[in-house]
């Protein structure tokens, strides 16, 4: 649905969607942003971290959990990537990207785009966002994925929360863990954070943490999720593979949220 046009006048039955009015409604504020490139940072062999500075208008409110469609110059083309900054800094857009290969965002952060270059953004978008409710949290994020859970997790460290959350963050090596400095320091303002980084691919000598798919790491962890929400953001076979596993593991599927991060460009 996120990613549809339609192209004909239609009516969508919204009434399935358990929404607040609020929530509903917020998909109006959605705005065009003028902004600069700031700094394009290698964060993994393939994934960039891109910050935007907000230039016209200069803030941009947002959810934590929300993503925005950010402009391909020179075409009419958009690509949706999670925002991994807080509400808090509304001045700036931090972006976690993967390299897809062949992918023309991510050839534009090969070499391309430079600071100081301008890009349109259009946004907030998205209903991902910690949901109200004194249940633990599970979240798992493949890749880049970890994107809108970093904008969450400091949220909530900003609100001092004590809501137990378990951050599973699958990899396939050691090399593509990323953010590891700003999970430890969100750990430290939220002592119920536990963090849980699994590796697919391989084990260096040096590894004492998980190995294995993320989805099944999560099951050797936390075989009773009854009583919990859950968070996931990745790539789509992750989603797939998550869902009904969470489900098998006690957890409400209306309690189950997620962006798979489906690819815009054609394949
Ligand atoms: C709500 C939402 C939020 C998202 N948030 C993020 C985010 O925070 N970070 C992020 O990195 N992505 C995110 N995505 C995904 C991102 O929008 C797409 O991957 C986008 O297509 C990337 O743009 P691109 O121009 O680099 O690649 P495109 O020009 O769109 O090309 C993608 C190409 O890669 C191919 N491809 C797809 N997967 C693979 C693969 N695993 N290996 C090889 N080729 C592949 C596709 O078939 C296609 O040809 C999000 C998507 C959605 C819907």
């Amino acid at each position: 649905m996120c990613s549809s046009v339609p192209v004909d006048d239609c009516l969508v039955d919204v009434s399935g969607m358990d929404l607040t009015e609020d929530e509903f409604f917020g998909g109006d504020q959605i705005g065009a942003y003028l902004t600069l490139v700031e700094k394009i940072e290698e964060l993994t062999p393939d994934i960039r971290g891109l910050r935007l500075r907000l230039v016209d208008p200069p803030n941009m409110k947002f959810v934590a959990g929300q993503f925005v469609n950010v402009e391909l110059p020179d075409s009419d083309e958009v690509r949706s990537f999670s925002l991994a900054n807080p509400p808090s800094r509304s001045d700036v857009i931090d972006l976690i990207i993967k390299m897809l290969p062949g992918g023309r965002f991510a050839q534009l952060l090969n070499g391309q785009l430079s600071v100081g270059d301008k890009l349109r953004v259009y946004g907030p978008l998205g209903q991902m966002k910690v949901r109200l409710s004194h249940r633990p949290i599970v979240m798992i994020a493949g890749g880049s994925g970890l994107a809108p859970f970093l904008s969450m997790l400091t949220e909530l460290a900003e609100q001092n929360s004590e809501r137990p959350v378990t951050l599973f963050f699958g990899a396939r090596r050691a090399e593509d863990l990323y953010a590891l400095d700003r999970i430890a320091e969100l750990q430290r303002r939220m002592p119920a954070l536990r963090f849980i980084p699994a590796l697919s691919e391989e084990r260096p000598a040096d590894w004492h943490g998980e190995t294995g798919l993320v989805t099944d790491v999560v099951a050797r962890c936390m075989p009773d999720l009854s009583g919990h929400d859950a968070y996931l953001a990745g790539p789509p076979p992750m989603i797939d593979a998550a869902v009904p596993l969470l489900v098998k593991l006690g957890v409400r599927e209306r309690n189950i949220h997620f962006d798979a991060f489906v690819p815009s460009g054609g394949a």
